[in-house]
């Protein structure tokens, strides 16, 4: 099977991550994705709620899909979360599957800053996701991905969805990388924890159950309804 594997810090988790989730599980025969929330994320903690939090958000939002999945095992490790680390556990947890990292273009282009990234692209296949504000073209300002700019070009004019190139490690068989343009939802957790911050409504850019548990909370200053 293969299965994505979506982390973030989920601070809070809204439809963009899973409106992008599930059309990459579409358009790759993915069997299930993965969300892993950050319990320490070494890159960022602006406004961080607690992890445990993150986690239901989390569960809540994912609840009615049977291929979603959470999976706590970067909540419960002690220190900041190194996908490197997290790569290990789920090679344990999941030894006869494929497994597709899912990842905004944001984050792919801050990939080399993560600890051990030239292992992290020797141990999946990625599925770059475009996100609004980021054209697909900048991704050739990435060391880590190989690929034809035209096929880029394309999705930037909305034409096709999903470019596939090789993933750059300088070591051993290259992984491949599938850049897909899903439906373009610019929502992101930043400009949510700003709006409960303004005592805004956020209704629509996360799921319900989501928003209540926020307000129930009072999560990012969240009384708003
Ligand atoms: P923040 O604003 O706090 O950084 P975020 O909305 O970017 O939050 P993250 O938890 O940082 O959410 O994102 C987890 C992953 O989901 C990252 O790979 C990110 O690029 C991706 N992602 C987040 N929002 C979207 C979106 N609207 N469309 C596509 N991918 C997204
Ligand atoms: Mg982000």
């Amino acid at each position: 099977m293969r299965v994505g594997i979506l982390g973030g810090t989920f601070n809070p988790v809204h439809l963009g991550h899973l409106r992008a989730a599930e059309e990459v599980r579409e358009l790759l025969g993915l069997g299930e994705v993965l969300f892993i929330p950050a319990g320490v994320p070494p890159l960022k903690n602006a406004d961080l709620v607690d992890v445990t939090s993150r986690v239901e958000m989390v569960r809540l939002a994912t609840a009615g899909n049977a291929a979603f999945k959470v999976l706590d095992i970067e909540a419960t490790r002690p220190g900041p979360s190194y996908t490197i680390d997290t790569i290990g556990t789920l090679g344990e947890l999941y030894p006869e599957d494929d497994l597709v990292f899912i990842v905004g273009a944001d984050a792919f282009l801050d990939l080399p800053k993560w600890k051990d990234a030239g292992k992290i692209v020797c141990a999946a296949d990625f599925a770059i996701v475009c996100r609004p504000g980021v054209p697909a073209l900048d991704l050739l300002d990435s060391p880590h991905l190989s690929i034809e700019p035209e096929s880029l070009g394309r999705l930037d004019r909305g034409e096709g969805t999903v470019a596939e190139g090789a993933l750059v490690s300088g070591k051993g068989e290259p992984r491949k990388a599938f850049v897909v343009r899903t439906t373009a939802l610019d929502i992101s957790a930043t400009d949510i924890r700003k709006r409960l911050g303004r005592g805004q409504s956020v209704a629509y850019l996360l799921p319900e159950t989501v928003k209540s548990f926020i307000i129930t909370n009072a999560l990012y200053s969240g009384d708003t309804s």
